[in-house]
Formats: C-alpha cells, structure tokens, sequence
C-alpha cells in the first residue's frame, strides 16, 4: 500500500472538494485534530463515505469489529498505550505479520510503530473509530484476567517439574491452593472488576470439557467474557469458596455463602453458590451493588399516569396489603425498595424483612432473613408485630404461613408491602388461595396489584425507525395501521445487540368490589372477567406504549410477555 495524504485521496476521488479540504486543513493546524475527524464534523463527508472512499482508493478491506471476536491474546502482542494512542486494534496474527484495525489507515506513524512492537508485517484494515474505541476497552480489560492466567499455568508448571519431586500427601490440598493463591486471587479480583466496569448483574463460572467458561449478565442477557483453562478451574473455585466461607472440601453438595469485596472504593456484597456438575462445579456470583438511580420512581420507569396511580395507592393506603407480582429479574424488588424510600419517615415504624439485604436504607429497620437460624418469613414477621409496626416490608411472600400472618397485620391497622413471584394479578391472587389463604383475608387485605417486567431500552445510538409488519403489529395485539417502530441496528455503544439499558413497565390494579366478589367466589374465569373489568391499563397497553415511542421493540416487548 502506497501512503498518500488523506486529503489529496478524498480530493481525487471527489469525497470532498478542494475548498472544503483548505478550510479543513486549516482547521487543522488550530486544533491538531486528525483530518478524517475534521471533515466529519463540519459535514463534508460522513463516517460511510470516508470509509467507503479509503476502500475503493487504498483496497484496505473494512472490519466489522462489532461481529468479529478478537483472541484475547493480542492484547499481549501490542501495549494498550499504542492502541489509544493510534486508535488501533490487532485483530489476528501469524508468526509473519498482523492484521491490524485502524480508524485512519492512512495513519502510517502507527503502522511503523506496530511493525516494530510487533515485529511484523502490519495489514491495516477500517473499521469505525467508535468501535476502534469499545474494541479496544474490551480487549486490554481482559488483559488483567489474561495474565493472571498466564501466570498460574507457569506456576503449575513449576510446581509439577521444577525442585525436588518431594510429595507430602498430608498437605496436598493446602499445597495446591498455596501454588495458585496470589494468581487465581488476581484472576478472581479482575473478573468481579470487569463485571463492575460491565455493571453486569451476576457472574457465571461453568466448567466445561476442556475449559471454564466465564459469562456475565449484562441486561439480563449472558455475554461469553472469557474461557479459563481447564487446569486452574480448582484454583479459582477454591478462591471464591475461601472468600464465601465455604468448605472447599465438600465438592459433591450445593453450597452458597457471601462475601464482601471493594473495587474502585465501592463495596459490593457478593452471594456465592456453588452447584455439581458433570464437569465440575457451577459456581454463579451475584453481585449486589448500591443503586440509588434505581430506587427513585423515575429510576424504575413509572412515569405519567402510571405514577399517579402509584403513588395515589401507595400514599393513601394507611392499611392492607400492596403487592408487587412478576417473574425473576422483573424488577419487582427495586419496586418494593422505592416504596420503602417514599414512605420512610420520622413519625413512622418501618421494619423490612428481606433475604437478602439488597440496599442499606437509613432510618428503616432492615432485618435480614436466614431460614438457617430459624429467622424465616414467618417467624420475624411474628416478632415485628410485637414492636408496635407502622409498615411492615415482606421481602417475598412464599409460604401459607407467611402469607396468613401477612394478611392478618393488614388488616389489623397495619400497612404491608411483600412481592408474589407469580406473572400476573389474577394468578397472584390464585397463588395465595392456593398456598391456602382464606378468600376473606385475601378480599379484606389487598388494596393493590402491581404487575412488572423489565424490558431492554432501543439503544440511543444506532436506534433507527422503520415501519413494522402486520404479523408484528398482530403479535402485539395491534391492529393494521400506518405505525412506526423503532429498533438499534447495533453498535460498538450496545455491544451489537441493540440495546442498552433496561426499564420497568408497570400495571397497577385497585382491588375493586368485584374483583372481592370473585376472590370468595375462588373461579380463575370470574376472577379474570372482574379484573378486565377494573379501571387500570393493562400491561400489555403500557409495553405498546413504550414501543411507539421508540423506548422499546416490539421483539422485546414479545420476547418478555412471551405469546401474548
Ligand atoms: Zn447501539
């Protein structure tokens, strides 16, 4: 590839004319911007076309960095300082030469200086400079993990070959912990801290045949993060169980514990388990962080007619019940944490039975539950009721037993909150009489249903509009018409899914008379007539709702209320 001046390339092949790339160029020399960048944000040529001219004139090919995996190992094969420096990414090498992402391939410094890092020859390629960017964070923040991965198979490797092969049977097991500690506590360390940079919700661990495999969960979806060799899968297990306070022995039985870690001045509260597989153990880490954003109404979604209904059922209710239904990882307990924070007051007694102490909330009584001790739902709820309770929070009602002492304090002068994990309303209340709840403490108590899932918001920056089909339109529940969607093409911003970002979508019913009349009544089929009847906009209007205005897709929407 010859090197020529980007300007005069854009020039010749009629990009820009020869006036716009004076005005650039002297833009330049102010600014010591690079060109390309110039040139785009005065709107003489867009990231297309500047990409699509250096194609046709220098024959670089273009690469999608969004749908293409670069090994981890490249990272060790150029500084990351070099990398930000040119904006560059090594995507794949051979002992003889490296192909090379470049958001300027005309940016032959950068070349020069790759071929002498790396002691190859450098094929650049283009690629957008936002994904130049993402790609680069994501490569060199495995880099840590990397590493420490390194380091503890070279530590294996000494300890197996190197010295005098003095074997201490009684000591095995401490020996192989001791060979691996410093490293595996490092690898275990830069995990949890990619999961804080990722805010990623849980961790999984999954040993697999010839590696463990590291996913996380990033808005509510599994992203493969990186593979750990098969060989120091122990190491790293038994660090964790060491953190969690778990026998490290005991490799046939689930386990679970906590720990406590601090990354980057924030304390996180980890939630351990462990579970055998075939391959060995499952270990899966939930990460509990303080999220204040989260536990405001704004926070959580509830907006415009769905607030005031919220808040004139949660303000003007003195007693009874207000219940939170919806599957795991709805949203339903940030929802039980928002009321708590609106109605935390001096002159009120607010104790919380949770499992587990997700936030800490000054001025509320947060009691956490351990059916291990005896401390269950059931039986704290019992001894809150004797120190004179206002508002009673019940992390989750599980059990009849709970469910009847719940009721009971509701209707004897005392506001209660709890979360069912039911989909809807109606099955709620079919729950609790299932669970063997009298129809009249159920009519009695309830003041509120408040139905919730949380669904993917449309990525902001590669949302594009298009116009739906009339299946889609079907599949949600909407007649044909003149409508437009909204869908993320994918960027480096959404890591090529689309998405970023969740919020809640809500339903709030009032429990109405008829709906008391079909609780006593005990028929699923009345119980569903009194309810459509009610006064509320159901979910699936509010998930339409979000969809036209671009918030949500209408695949979200169907992939999380399922058939609808
Ligand atoms: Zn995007």
């Amino acid at each position: 590839m010859k090197y020529e001046k980007l300007g005069d390339l854009l020039v010749k092949s009629g990009a820009i004319t020869p006036a716009q790339l004076d005005e650039a160029l002297a833009l330049q020399v102010n600014s010591g911007e690079r060109l390309g960048s110039i040139l785009q944000k005065h709107g003489f040529i867009t990231e297309h076309q500047l990409i699509d001219t250096l194609m046709s004139q220098l024959g670089v090919e273009f690469i999608d960095l969004n749908s293409c995996a670069i090994p981890p190992e490249m990272a060790q094969l150029l500084p990351k300082g070099t990398a930000k420096k040119h904006m560059v990414v090594p995507v794949r090498a051979t002992r003889t030469d490296v192909h090379l992402a470049m958001a300027d391939p005309l940016n032959f410094v950068a070349v020069e200086e790759v071929r002498a890092l790396t002691r190859r020859q450098v094929i650049p390629m283009i690629a957008t400079a936002s994904a130049v960017e993402r790609a680069v964070q994501n490569l060199y923040s495995n880099q840590g993990a990397m590493l420490a991965i390194e380091e503890m198979q070279r530590d294996l490797l000494g300890s197996q070959y190197g010295g005098g092969a003095v074997v201490q049977p009684q000591s095995v097991a401490v020996d192989e912990e001791e060979a691996g500690a410093a490293p595996a506590i490092r690898l275990v360390n830069s995990i949890i801290d990619r999961a804080c940079t990722e805010d990623a919700s849980d961790i999984h661990m999954e040993p697999g045949e010839d590696s463990m495999t590291i996913r996380m969960r990033i808005d509510g979806a599994l992203r493969t993060i990186i593979p750990v060799p098969r060989e120091l899968q122990s190491s790293v297990i038994s660090r964790l169980k060491i953190m969690a306070r778990l026998d490290i022995s005991q490799k046939q039985l689930p386990q679970d514990g906590r720990a406590n870690v601090t990354v980057r001045q924030e304390t996180l509260d980890l939630r351990i388990s462990t579970l055998p597989t075939i391959h060995g153990e499952k270990v899966v880490i939930r990460l509990l962080r303080k999220a204040p954003e989260l536990v405001t109404m704004e926070g959580i979604g509830l907006e415009g007619e769905n607030l005031e209904r919220f808040c004139s059922l949660v303000d003007h209710s003195a007693e009874g019940i207000i219940l939170m239904v919806g599957p795991t990882g709805s949203g339903k307990t940030s929802t039980l944490y928002t009321i708590i924070n609106r109605l935390n007051r001096e002159e009120v007694n607010l104790v919380s039975l949770e499992d587990p102490v997700e936030y800490h909330i000054g001025g509320v009584c947060q009691v956490q539950i351990n059916d291990k001790t005896g401390l269950t739902f059931a039986n704290v709820l019992r001894s809150v009721l004797r120190q004179d309770p206002d508002i009673i929070a019940v992390g989750e009602i599980r059990d009849g037993e709970t469910a009847e002492i719940a009721m009971r304090a509701a209707m004897t002068g005392h506001l209660v909150l709890s979360t069912i994990h039911t989909n809807n309303a109606v099955s709620s209340i079919d729950r609790l009489l299932d669970i063997g709840v009298e129809p009249y403490l159920i009519a009695g108590a309830v003041k509120g249903i408040i139905s919730q899932r949380l669904l993917r918001k449309v990525c902001p920056y590669c949302r594009k509009p298009y116009t739906p089909s009339q299946e889609e339109l079907a599949a949600l529940g909407m007649a044909p018409g003149d409508y437009t969607f909204y869908k993320g093409e994918g960027c480096s911003e959404c890591f090529g899914t689309g998405y970023r970002g969740r919020t809640g979508v809500f339903e709030i019913l009032p429990m109405t008379s008829a709906i008391r009349h079909a609780v006593h009544s005990r028929s699923v089929k009345e119980l569903e007539a009194a309810v459509s009847g009610a006064d509320f906009r159901p979910l699936i209007e509010n998930c339409r709702r979000l969809v036209l205005e671009g918030v949500t897709s209408g695949e979200e929407v169907q992939r999380v209320l399922g058939g609808i």
